[in-house]
């Protein structure tokens, strides 16, 4: 007698119960009700099955039946990512459109790479080479910006090419055979399939010691992630995280981009989609899109596809690592990923841990984030890639003493903290400079001391240091008011305030100050510096009268030091000759 149909029992929200499913497995794929909604085996008893549905399950009912189709839920690899706009299981939003119209149909089978496409493919081996996994067969040029590198497979540990050919093929035609070390021989076609939850493997780790480049005045000088780094941007609702994610995406020295959105408002990922499009890459003057692939879960979406969003993106962004690519991944707001997570542990009855969260949020949360890092890429050929990741976190109410929060800062290194305190007085980024922090420091040291400046460092301790004292003084002037201040004193609050006003504030908005290159970020910052190392040169003088340094006219060029274009660096030595000038004449 054949085994019976896999059929529904049970549909709650995006879980649905199956019986009859002995033949299935944990994460397998497998399609749900008559209209085959795709999804994912996340629990399996006896004949009994917990499905996770990656679509809207309204109207699906008992008895309807399961299809299984002995995959695990995999993105496909290949040419034709970069430019791409994906939902949480790597359909292709335009193709889901072009299929269904704007209200999404069910159960669309969208293919994540265009299957009709042709691309020019050039071999880099040749027939009878050695070769092993992660070796370099040939390469595609995707986009202007992005030369793709179709790789030997994984598994293949001492391998033969057989044969390989140039020419113009589609993503599933084979351009290489390759006979492993057993003997058996594998098709490699420019498109592989990867199990998205499962770590694409490397070669070794290394310490990454390059600094990720933002732009960004506040986080490259003060708070900076490396190349391969790990950060993340907690903040309360209109605090600026979207914006911020977006603005290192737009400008940091990555080159692959991969933005996972899972918007908290329903039109916010909208903005995103029609925004980006449209941006141009300040580096390479060519679209953004060029160099970027992005998920998208937008409001009418079921929660499960947040789920598996971040897992598909950043399947993605590892595939380009592997390439040798410095990749970036932003995923804005990590928080409804975990409250996807929360609300399917609930319909499966787990026990819940804190706040309704499951026991495994942080474990989940470290192997999220433990996917980043600078590598050595498989393969002889001694390419080195990174993946950096920067997670946007929204504790509700900004109380960071939540399950989400806590577990995201027990695993990243780089914290921007975001501030509503500071959103409302509109200063921009609104990242706190207290709270924040970078445990890159130590790593990126040399870096800049060789490149950047040879007293990079002590500029940035000075400047923290003053921005510390500052607060401690503010205290002080709201207790008791500004005459208990001493001279000194009075000179940290006036230094302090340009480094708020002057450097920190930064608006994203304008297209000369949302980007501000390493060296003139530190130029600045010297410049500034400058002001209270010749302030103090005054401070013992006996009857000085501060309003007189007050009212030097170098601070308002001072006050005006973004402006000054960074491919003249005189100009900010001619600043600092000035204030030597004016101090000393007071
Ligand atoms: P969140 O994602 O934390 O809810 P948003 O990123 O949407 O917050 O930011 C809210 C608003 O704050 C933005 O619409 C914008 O007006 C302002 N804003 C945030 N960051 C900046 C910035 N760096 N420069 C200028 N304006 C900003």
């Amino acid at each position: 007698m054949s085994a019976k149909n896999p059929e529904i029992i049970k549909v709650s929200g995006p879980l649905v119960e199956a019986k009859n499913m002995e033949q299935s497995k944990m994460y397998e794929v497998v399609r749900v009700g008559s209209e085959g909604l795709v999804g994912e085996v996340i629990k399996l008893e006896g004949g009994n099955a917990s499905i996770q549905v990656y679509e809207e399950t309204a109207g699906v009912g008992p008895g309807e039946p399961v299809k299984l189709t002995g995959q695990t839920l995999s993105v496909e690899l290949g040419p034709g990512l970069l430019e791409t706009i994906y939902d949480g299981i790597q359909r292709p939003l335009k193709a889901i459109e072009e299929a269904s119209g704007h209200f999404m149909a069910r159960g669309i089978d969208a293919p994540g790479l265009d299957q009709t496409r042709k691309w020019d493919f050039v071999a880099v081996k040749s027939k009878g080479d050695k070769v092993k996994a992660g070796d370099v067969l040939g390469t595609v040029q995707e986009t202007t910006l992005i030369n793709h590198k179709i790789m030997v497979p994984a598994g293949v540990e001492s391998g033969t090419v057989k044969s390989i050919q140039s020419g113009h093929f589609k993503v599933s035609d084979t351009v290489a055979v390759v006979e492993d070390q057993n003997g058996k021989e594998r098709d490699v076609a420019l498109r592989h399939f990867w199990p998205i939850r499962v770590s694409r493997p490397i070669k070794n780790k290394r310490i990454p010691n390059v600094p990720l480049v933002t732009g960004c005045r506040s986080t490259d000088m003060f708070f900076p992630l490396t190349k391969g780094g790990a950060g993340c941007i907690p903040g309360p609702f209109g605090s600026g995280k979207t914006v911020t994610q977006q603005t290192v995406a737009k400008y940091c020295d990555a080159e692959v981009i991969i933005y996972i959105g899972c918007g908290e408002r329903g039109n916010e990922m909208t903005e995103v989609l029609e925004e980006f499009p449209h941006l141009i890459d300040p580096n390479s003057g060519e679209p953004l899109m060029k160099r970027t692939s992005m998920i998208a879960n937008t409001s009418n979406m079921p929660v499960a596809a947040r789920e598996a969003s971040v897992y598909t993106g950043i399947t993605i962004a590892e595939y380009y690592r592997d390439m040798g690519y410095d990749v970036a991944l932003m995923a804005d707001s990590t928080s409804r990923w975990a409250e996807a997570m929360r609300e399917m542990s609930g319909r499966l009855e787990e026990m819940p841990g804190e706040e309704g969260y499951p026991a495994y949020l942080g474990s989940r949360t470290a192997e999220f984030y433990e996917r980043a890092g600078a590598i050595e890429c498989l393969g002889d050929e001694g390419r080195q890639g990174s993946l950096t990741v920067i997670g946007a976190v929204s504790p509700p109410g900004g109380d960071l003493s939540e399950p989400v929060s806590q577990n995201t800062l027990r695993v990243t290194k780089a914290y921007w903290g975001l501030d509503s305190k500071l959103s409302y007085q509109r200063h921009f980024p609104a990242i706190n400079w207290l709270k924040s922090y970078s445990l890159y420091v130590p790593n990126l040291e040399k870096h800049h001391k060789d490149n950047t400046a040879a007293d990079y460092w002590e500029v940035r301790e000075t400047a923290l240091g003053l921005l510390q004292e500052e607060s401690k003084l503010q205290e002080i002037v709201r207790l008791v008011g500004p005459d208990a201040l001493s001279t000194r004193e009075k000179l940290v609050l006036l230094v302090s305030k340009s480094i708020r006003e002057d450097f920190l504030f930064q608006d994203s908005f304008d297209a000369d100050d949302a980007y501000t290159i390493p060296v003139k970020q530190y130029e600045m910052l010297k410049t500034i510096v400058t002001m209270y190392e010749e302030g103090m040169k005054l401070v013992d003088r006996e009857e000085l009268d501060f309003a007189k340094v007050e009212e030097l006219p170098v601070i308002q060029k001072v006050a005006k030091i973004k402006e000054l274009k960074a491919d003249d660096l005189s100009t900010f030595e001619s600043v600092r000759a000035d204030i030597v000038k004016e101090f000393g004449a007071v």
